[in-house]
Order: C-alpha cells, then sequence, then structure tokens
C-alpha cells in the first residue's frame, strides 16, 4: 500500500471537494490517501464511510491557543478528526519565512495531538547543481527532529525538491531512490528503533506519465501530487496505483 497525498494549495472550492468525495465514496482505493484541502474545507467533510481516505491540513500552528490571529492549532484539527498534517512545505518556508525551528514545534504540537505529520524537505536547484543537497536535506531532518521522541506514530516525509515543484520537471528515479535512500540512512541513525514507522514519499510535478515510474520503486512509500491532484480523473488513476 501506497501513500497518495494530494496537496489543493489555495485551489478548490465546496463543489469539487463534494465532487471528490462522492466519487471517492463509490470508487475503492487501494492505497492510503490524503486529501489537504484549504482548511475551510475541512470541516465540510463526511468521509467516515471512505475506507482508506482521510484528510489533511497543509499547515498548522506552532501555538496552541492564544492571541495569534489567523492561526489553527493541532488540537483544533484533532478536534475536527483531522490527523494529517502537511508541515514545512517549500512554499511556506519560501513565502511564509518558516524556519526549522518553528517546524520542529509544529512536528512537537501534530505529534502531541496524535496527528500524522507529513514533513516537506528538499533542495533547490542552486543546491542541486552546487551539489550540496544531501547536506541541506540533512540538516533539514536534523533540526525538524530536534528533541524529538517518537512513539509508535507514522511519520510521513515527503522529498520535494523545489525545482520540481509546479514547473513539469521531475528527477531521474535513480535521483529520487538516491535521495529516498539517504533519507533512510539518516532516520536510522535518528531512529533506529522506529524506522518502519518513517514513510517516505516524493513531491514535484507528479502526473499521469510518471507517477507509475515512481510509485513502482521500492524506495518510494508514495507521493504528494499538487496540480494534477485538482482533476478527479488524474488523481484516482495515480490513488488506485497498483504495481
Ligand atoms: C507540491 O506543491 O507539494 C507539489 C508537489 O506540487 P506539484 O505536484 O504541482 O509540483
Amino acid at each position: 500500500m501506497k501513500y497518495i497525498i494530494a496537496n489543493w494549495k489555495l485551489n478548490g472550492s465546496k463543489s469539487l471537494l463534494s465532487e471528490f468525495l462522492n466519487q471517492f465514496a463509490t470508487h475503492s482505493l487501494h492505497n492510503y490517501v490524503v486529501l489537504c484541502p484549504p482548511h475551510l474545507l475541512l470541516s465540510d467533510l463526511d468521509n467516515k464511510h471512505i475506507d482508506n481516505f482521510f484528510m489533511g491540513s497543509q499547515n498548522v500552528s506552532e501555538y496552541n491557543n492564544g492571541a495569534f490571529t489567523g492561526e489553527i492549532s493541532a488540537e483544533m484539527l484533532a478536534e475536527n478528526k483531522v490527523f494529517h498534517s502537511i508541515v514545512g512545505h517549500s512554499e511556506r518556508r519560501t513565502l511564509f519565512s518558516e524556519t526549522d525551528e518553528k517546524i520542529n514545534i509544529k512536528i512537537k504540537q501534530l505529534l502531541s495531538n496524535k496527528i500524522t505529520p507529513i514533513l516537506c524537505i528538499g533542495e533547490n536547484l542552486e543546491q542541486r547543481n552546487t551539489n550540496i543537497f544531501k547536506k541541506i536535506i540533512d540538516v533539514q531532518l536534523e533540526e525538524a527532529f530536534k528533541n524529538i521522541k517518537i512513539d509508535d506514530q507514522t511519520i510521513i516525509i515527503a522529498y520535494e525538491p523545489i525545482w520540481s515543484i509546479g514547473t513539469g520537471i521531475t528527477p531521474d528515479i535513480s535521483q529520487i531512490i538516491e535521495v529516498h535512500e539517504f533519507i533512510t540512512t539518516k532516520i536510522k541513525q535518528l531512529y533506529p528503533k522506529n524506522v518502519n514507522q518513517f514513510k517516505i514519499a516524493y513531491g514535484g510535478s507528479v502526473n499521469l506519465k510518471n507517477y507509475h515510474t515512481i510509485l513502482s520503486s521500492k524506495a518510494v512509500d508514495g507521493v504528494l501530487v499538487g496540480g494534477a491532484s485538482l482533476d478527479f480523473r488524474s488523481f484516482y488513476e495515480i490513488c488506485n496505483f497498483k504495481n
């Protein structure tokens, strides 16, 4: 079973969500599917009857409660039965000044509310071209998990090279495997006893042409899909990946 995660970003509507939910309710799912729409749409859901289908948020506050206008806490997500949350997406890091330190606090908030973090990491084009991408990923992982103890929770890490997000350019499968293996080695160092709880997904311009090759690799536990997740037919085909 693979993890198929949709990131709708600032897109979608009540009607698009209800189209997806109606379709999912009448189709069976072979993989573990998480749909992350904008926050306002999370409360609309009635997904109890859909096997293997879950909702996730695209972000979470590092704060529990208080005078933090515009924020939504992990506790509020859990109260609304949202048990998955993307954290550290590159758009949040670059456009909203999300630092590794904040991401670390957000992961702590999520884990203490029993929410599965979907941690996004990845290098930009310059870091790839100057061959420092592994160092970047190493630091992102080290900082994200600083002083965090893991119980029995699942944690999803999405390797999302920034140069691939929304560009139509994807790394070769060998480059994806190289980074996923690097991440696995790092997780073994950080959490030798919990390594099987970590799932490593790939994200960046996943579409109908490339998803099969990417998901066929044993090193890839799933995909995070942006643009192609807004069209039900495309997303559903990816959701139904079989080896
Ligand atoms: C993303 O935003 O996480 C993403 C992978 O987007 P896209 O699939 O559109 O590249």
